[in-house]
């Protein structure tokens, strides 16, 4: 179990949150006892402005206690195609495909099946992604006649909901 707490003396800790591009507040974090990529001896991360650096831990910073666990990095998926998932619905078969066309006629008919709206079923997606660890994701979406902007819209729906957790 880790635990969080403040470090240094709060007479000194720093008040000021920055921003993220102006999107997203960072605090500085030290993560305390964690052994990078399963390394023997524990050591303390110290991160300032997202970044992690060296050096001792800023007043104010956030404290995780890691109790000697592994550190790894947040996980980053190059490639996913979030309007096109039924995540949290009934699963769908592929059949086969002997060309493009037929295949991009399936993704249609898909689309068409779905009562779901592409912001909802990619939210769900994306969401639990970020559960299980991916902080950031280089997400594709499917411009046609057969489906306008909405699958861009979809996605831009959910990359606004998760902001605040992934880089999108
Ligand atoms: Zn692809």
């Amino acid at each position: 179990m880790t635990s969080r707490t403040s470090a240094a003396d709060p007479s000194t800790a720093s008040t000021s949150a920055r921003a993220d591009a102006g999107t997203r507040p960072l605090r500085d974090v030290v993560f305390r006892n964690v052994r990078p990529f399963g390394a023997r001896e524990p050591v303390d991360l110290v991160v300032v402005d997202g970044r992690i650096g060296e050096g001792a831990a800023p007043a104010g910073a956030d404290v995780i206690d890691g109790d000697g666990r592994i550190a790894l990095p947040s996980l980053v998926d190059a490639h996913i195609h979030p309007d096109k998932t039924t995540w949290g619905g009934e699963w769908v078969s592929r059949k086969p495909a002997g060309s493009i066309a037929e295949l991009a006629e399936q993704d249609a008919e898909l689309f068409r099946s779905q009562r779901r709206p592409v912001g909802e079923r990619a939210y769900g997606l994306m969401a639990h992604a970020v559960t299980r660890g991916t902080r950031a994701m280089r997400a594709h979406a499917d411009v046609a006649p057969a489906y306008g902007l909405a699958c861009v819209e979809g996605l831009a729906e959910a990359r606004e909901r998760l902001k605040h957790a992934l880089d999108v």
